[in-house]
């Protein structure tokens, strides 16, 4: 059985946003509506980058696995977990690998080099705390982890999660992880009208302590819930393979904001 939740923790957010989260990030940049690169992804050229998508698709199989505890760091957590699905059964590991794919194809024609936590949506696992040294060990410039959320049918919505302050650990990524996260949010709503979520975090933006993928990380990074499947709006957008390039366009502009220094 999926669970109901996204998967990620599915606990009430430890640490609110800042205020400073909240603010700039509407402006527009350039196109993101284009499937074509050209020049708007010129600042991934070179550099490593991180892609996680969520889960995995025989986790469901082998609770033995993905149930054993792993250190999270502020907390005991799950190995990984199932993730949610779509009212008529369409997975979320399914969809964040999809979103992966389709990121790696422009970001590669763009000239950067992808790491993935996983190769393909038929495996088990890997565990949080080895998607996080998957981006440590590559060095990467900026990680993504990709999901959707299992959230309330009623809440609409994108939220981007920020690593929090946790002492002795995320000092060093909180804030270009923030600058990343902030670029995500302007070039997600840019591109794919998704609105911001009606139903958790503040503007689009939580920040969380819970999370071991972030609390591992060496690399800024963030996690994305690109929208709710349990919501009948968001899941009929999240099953579009039109709409799914938007997203993938969009995370890949992101991206290139952020790494562009701007
Ligand atoms: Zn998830």
């Amino acid at each position: 059985m999926l669970t109901a939740a996204c998967g990620i923790g599915g606990k009430t957010p430890h640490v609110t946003t800042t205020s400073e989260a909240t603010t700039s990030s509407t402006e527009s940049t350039t196109s993101t509506t284009s499937t074509t690169v050209g020049g708007a992804l010129a600042a991934v050229d070179g550099k490593v980058i991180l892609l996680d998508p969520g889960h995995n698709g025989a986790n469901y199989k082998h609770p033995e696995v993905i149930n054993k505890n792993v250190d999270a760091i502020t907390e005991k957590k799950p190995c990984d977990t199932t993730g949610t699905e779509t009212n008529d059964g369409y997975t979320e590991p399914a969809y964040t690998f999809d979103i992966a794919v389709r990121m790696r194809s422009l970001l590669e024609a763009a000239g950067a080099h992808v790491v993935m936590t996983r190769p393909d949506n038929a495996g088990v696992g890997p565990c949080i705390t080895e998607r996080a040294d998957i981006g440590n060990r590559a060095h990467a410039a900026a990680g993504i982890s990709i999901h959707a959320d299992g959230g309330p049918a009623s809440g609409r919505g994108f939220h981007v999660i920020l690593p929090a302050v946790v002492q002795g650990h995320t000092e060093p990524i909180v804030e270009p992880s923030r600058r990343l996260g902030l670029d995500l949010r302007a070039a997600y709503e840019t591109g794919t009208g998704m609105p911001r979520s009606t139903y958790i975090g503040k503007d689009g933006i939580d920040v969380r302590n819970d999370l071991g993928g972030l609390n591992w990380s060496t690399i800024p990074k963030v996690f994305i819930e690109t929208g709710n499947m349990r919501n009948a709006t968001d899941a009929a957008l999240l099953k579009s393979p039109d709409f799914r390039q938007k997203v993938a366009v969009a995370l890949c502009q992101g991206l290139a904001d952020f790494l562009s220094g701007r």
